[in-house]
C-alpha cells in the first residue's frame, strides 16, 4: 500500500457536478491515481495554490460556482507554468476551445466524453510533462536539450547544429550502438543521400572539444557499424 501511495500520481479535480466528479474520481482512483475534488471555483484555487507542488495534474470544469475555470487556470498559471490542465467543458465551439487553451490549458476534452478518451488524455499529457528527459550526461560532459547547451567540467562548449544534434543521439542512446544509417536519418535527415562519411568529420569535432587530452574518447568507434558512448558514466 505505502508503495503505491508514492508511486502514485496526484491529480486535482474542480468539478461541481457530483455526479461526474464521482464517477472521474472513481474512475481514476482504479487506475492508481490519487484523486482530490473541489466542488466550486473558489475551493479549487486555493487547493490548487496551497499544494500545487503536490499536484501532477489538474481537470477543471470551465462552469463552476464561485471561480469559473478559465479564471482558475489563468490564476494557476501565474504560479506555475509546469503542472498540465485539462479543460473539462460542455462548451462546443471553437472559440470556446482557443479561448480554453489561451488561458493556459494544456488540451480539453468535451462534456459528454467516454472514460477512456480522458484517462489517455492524461497519460499523454503526464508522459510528455514528467517523462521526457531533457538533460543527459557523460562522465563530466551535460548536455541540456531545453537550454540547447552543452557543458564539459561545467564550462560551456560550443558546437554547431549538426554536434550537438549528433551528440544528443548518442546520449539518448547511450550503451547502444549508432549505426550509421541511423544516425543519418536521425541526425541529418531521412532523404540525406550522401555518402555516411560525413558523420565521421563530426564525431571528430566532438572528439576534438569533449574528450580529455591524452585519454581514451568518450565515442568508441564500432567498426563498420557505427558509433556508441558508453553507459559506464
Ligand atoms: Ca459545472
Amino acid at each position: 500500500m505505502i508503495l503505491h501511495y508514492f508511486s502514485a500520481m496526484r491529480i486535482l479535480l474542480v468539478e461541481d457536478e457530483t455526479s461526474i466528479a464521482n464517477f472521474i474520481r472513481d474512475g481514476l482512483e482504479e487506475e492508481g491515481f490519487a484523486v482530490d475534488v473541489a466542488d466550486n471555483g473558489k475551493k479549487g484555487l486555493q487547493m490548487a495554490l496551497d499544494y500545487l507542488d503536490e499536484y501532477d495534474l489538474i481537470l477543471l470544469d470551465w462552469m463552476l460556482p464561485g471561480l469559473n475555470g478559465i479564471e482558475i487556470c489563468r490564476a494557476i498559471r501565474k504560479e506555475n507554468q509546469q503542472v498540465p490542465v485539462i479543460f473539462l467543458t460542455a462548451k462546443d465551439t471553437v472559440d470556446d476551445a482557443v479561448f480554453g487553451l489561451e488561458a493556459g490549458a494544456n488540451d480539453y476534452i468535451r462534456k459528454p466524453f467516454a472514460f477512456e478518451e480522458m484517462l489517455a488524455r492524461i497519460r499523454v499529457l503526464l508522459r510528455n510533462h514528467s517523462g521526457e528527459q531533457t538533460v543527459f550526461r557523460y562522465g563530466t560532459i551535460e548536455l541540456n536539450v531545453e537550454q540547447h547547451r552543452v557543458t564539459r567540467r561545467k564550462q560551456p562548449v560550443d558546437l554547431t547544429q549538426k554536434e550537438f544534434a549528433l551528440l544528443e543521439f548518442l546520449l539518448r542512446n547511450k550503451g547502444k550502438v549508432g549505426r550509421r544509417t541511423r544516425i543519418i536519418e536521425k541526425v541529418w535527415d531521412i532523404h540525406f543521400d550522401h555518402d555516411t562519411s560525413v558523420i565521421d568529420v563530426y564525431i571528430n569535432a566532438l572528439r576534438k572539444k569533449l574528450d580529455d587530452p591524452g585519454a581514451e574518447s568518450f565515442i568508441q568507434t564500432i567498426r563498420g557499424v557505427g558509433y556508441r558512448i558508453n553507459d559506464d558514466k
